[in-house]
């Protein structure tokens, strides 16, 4: 058979000798389904079989060393049919003993003056290797002298047999791996070419040829993901199929001037990257983030305005029916004076107002509409949509938010998200955005000061919030989520908040759970906001976004439950006006790492900071807390620890995706072609 014509990815594994039909099936729960799985199954680690003289050999190390036996085996018996077999042999001019347990089919093999490889455990004192391995010359050596590509394997699967097939893949078809990186890239970093990467991974000369071939991989893996995500990102660029914004900086300087307070500069700044890109024909696609507190709501507002003041509506999509009525609120108030129409979409809004609110969209009465995910339901439909806000929705990775775009005409969008995320991580999970980011907080804000203290502290505790009410402030205290039971999780919350009452039987204590009505949750929120209530109980219904600037004490019972960000994202709950804040953790950490947390919390209260401590801590897959992050799963790149590899790639990738030439050279196609094979690409053009 001519293979030269034949692309690995199309050559089923049955077909790489030694692979039966029951093996093939076997191959499938390993993702192995074609050559080129086979020879994209890279190993995990090495065997180290090359020579060692004794010399430099230390005390119960795996060694590998040449020598001449020079007595014949002897055997003993022991247990249940067990052996050992013991011969002498010359090695770098000593004599050892070399030692089989239960191998008595090498005896025969045993002949006095014939040369031998011995790999084993080397015990310095008794001059004596434990062997596990060993080949003769005169039949060949395999291994000798290499390192061994060991293979996640498993079932009837074994070593052995994993190490043969893919070899045979490799024999077959390795030489037919076509290069799929740009020849100035391979230049500029000096990168195997692809085929020989994709041997020497499995078969290294030595371990710098073995760190070459993989520096090469993790480069081309990083590679041609960032790709994926600036391509998508100027794909939408070229496009142009967005709106574009007419908007009056005259009207955006007036609403400026009459908010209570002055932007920051860190606002202004962002408010200006925002308003460039709505001027721009392409459909906005940017993240805002900022620490809690930051201020983006306001951001947030001025986008929408602008949206509406050019002639569109706006929406803002948040995660809770909490924070949409909240943003109802707040947007409300804000916008009292120009004009604009808001309105109030949630799962929990009857169906004769749902009706009539669907109409006024339509036709175009409603100008900002503020909802939960009822919002990007289908039959709701807008007049003409010009934005769209998200509001800590930091769990949409790239294909769900390409879901979303998709949806009709191309408004722009903004994503807002509070948990201030590691560059390492934004440019992976948001890669395909624009980023714009609030470093400083609104001046005058006062640090929080923040507390660990044990549960036998509780008096100290409740004397804390007995002095903060006395001043006028509230309080929150939240009780963790027990994963088990959300009814559990509830009664906990019920019983922190009866305990409350008693012990301050003068003062309204709010409550607040997963389990009660919208409505119910609505009335506490608002009790609270307006300082009826005055502290308030609840769950991590709270966690994100709520904005009562009066409440100045956190409390969070059994804080060792929650991880750093959502510690942090807790405490922003306070420390929103002008007064002091304080933040008490109430734990008993057992592990070391909720210590850790612990000191972190008290440490700093900088978001940033307490990303990169929660990072470290938990690791990238783990961070974001859920499946649905939008965080890729590299089969050999490191996400920490291949970080500049990460930087260099998503530089290229942006520099190249850049390029007219990169959507229209021939030289190119492979790439594209690579690139049209991902959902995100799904329906566009790539040529
Ligand atoms: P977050 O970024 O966490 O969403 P918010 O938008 O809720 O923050 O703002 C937090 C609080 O700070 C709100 O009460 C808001 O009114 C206030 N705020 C926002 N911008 C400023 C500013 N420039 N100066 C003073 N207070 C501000
Ligand atoms: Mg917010």
């Amino acid at each position: 058979m001519n293979h030269s014509s034949v692309a690995p990815e199309s050559v089923p594994a049955r077909q790489i000798k030694g692979v039966s039909a029951p093996k093939e099936q076997e191959l499938h729960a390993f993702g192995i389904y074609t050559a080129l799985d086979l020879m994209n199954y890279f190993p995990f680690r090495y065997e180290d079989y090359r020579l060692r003289s004794l010399a430099e050999a230390k005390d119960g190390e795996k060694i590998t060393i040449q020598g001449i036996l020079r007595g014949l085996p002897m055997v003993a018996r022991f247990g249940k049919g067990k052996t050992r077999l013991t011969a002498k042999a010359e090695a770098d001019g000593q004599l050892i003993t070399a030692v089989w347990f239960n191998r008595m089919f090498i005896k025969d093999q045993l002949q006095l003056g014939r040369e031998i490889t011995l790999t084993g455990k080397w015990d310095a004192r008794r001059m004596q290797i434990t062997v596990t391995d060993s080949e003769f010359p005169d039949k060949g050596t395999a291994k000798t002298g290499t390192l061994q590509p060991v293979y996640s394997v498993g079932g009837t699967i074994t070593q052995a047999w994993m190490r043969k097939t893919i070899r045979q893949a490799l024999e077959q078809y390795g030489p037919l791996l076509e290069e799929n990186l740009p020849e100035r890239l391979l230049r500029k970093y000096r990168l195997m070419p692809r085929s020989e990467a994709v041997y020497h991974i499995h078969h290294p000369e030595d371990p710098k040829d073995g760190q070459g071939a993989r520096r090469r991989l993790v480069y081309e893996e990083l590679f041609l993901f960032q790709l994926k995500l600036q391509a998508y990102r100027m794909l939408n660029r070229r496009k142009a199929d967005g709106i574009v914004h007419r908007v009056d900086p005259e009207v955006i300087r007036q609403f400026a001037a009459s908010l209570p307070f002055e932007l920051t500069d860190a606002q202004k700044k962002v408010v200006n990257e925002i308003l460039a890109d709505m001027r721009q024909p392409f459909a906005m696609n940017r993240l805002l983030q900022g620490d809690v507190g930051a201020g983006k709501t306001v951001v947030a507002a001025i986008a929408l305005l602008a949206a509406v003041k050019a002639g569109h509506q706006g929406a803002l999509m948040v995660p809770t029916e909490i924070l949409a009525e909240q943003h109802m609120r707040s947007l409300t108030r804000l916008y009292e004076g120009t004009g604009l129409q808001t309105a109030l979409l949630t799962g929990s809004v009857s169906d004769k107002k749902r009706r009539d609110l669907l109409a006024g969209l339509q036709m175009g009465l409603v100008d900002v509409l503020i909802g939960t995910h009822a919002l990007i339901q289908d039959d709701v439909a807008f007049r003409s949509l010009g934005l769209v806000v998200t509001d800590e929705q930091h769990r949409f990775g790239v294909n769900q938010r390409s879901v979303l775009r998709r949806k009709g005409p191309s408004p722009d969008v903004l994503t807002m998200t509070a948990t201030p995320i590691p560059r390492t991580l934004a440019i992976t999970a948001f890669g395909d955005m624009d980023v714009s980011t609030i470093k400083e907080r609104p001046k005058g804000r006062i640090p929080i000061q923040t507390y660990w203290v044990k549960h036998g502290m509780m008096d100290r505790v409740y004397g804390f919030i007995r002095r903060e009410i006395d001043a006028g402030r509230q309080a929150y205290v939240i009780c963790p989520l027990i994963e088990e039971s959300e009814k559990l999780d509830v009664q906990n919350a019920i019983d922190q908040f009866v305990q409350l009452q008693q012990a301050f039987p003068d003062l309204k204590v709010g409550l607040l759970h997963g389990r009660m009505t919208a409505s119910e949750k609505d009335e506490v929120m608002a009790a609270f906001a307006a300082a009826d209530v005055q502290v308030l109980v609840a769950t991590t219904v709270v966690e994100v976004g709520v904005d009562v600037p009066n409440a100045t004490l956190m409390i969070v019972m059994d804080a060792e439950r929650f991880g750093l960000s959502q510690l942090h994202q807790l405490r922003g709950r306070v420390g929103r006006g002008a007064h002091a804040s304080y933040c008490v953790l109430v734990a008993d950490p057992k592990t070391e790492t909720g210590k850790e947390r612990m000191a972190v919390m008290q440490e700093t209260d900088d978001g940033f900071e307490v990303a990169r401590r929660d990072l470290e801590l938990r690791g990238p897959g783990d961070f974001f807390g859920t499946k649905q992050s939008g965080m890729p799963d590299f089969k050999l790149a490191d996400m920490a620890a291949d970080f500049a590899v990460l930087e260099a790639a998503r530089e290229d990738a942006a520099e190249l995706a850049a390029e007219d030439g990169f959507w229209t050279a021939e030289a190119y196609a492979p790439l594209r072609a690579i690139l049209a094979k991902d959902p995100i690409f799904q329906g566009s053009q790539l040529d």
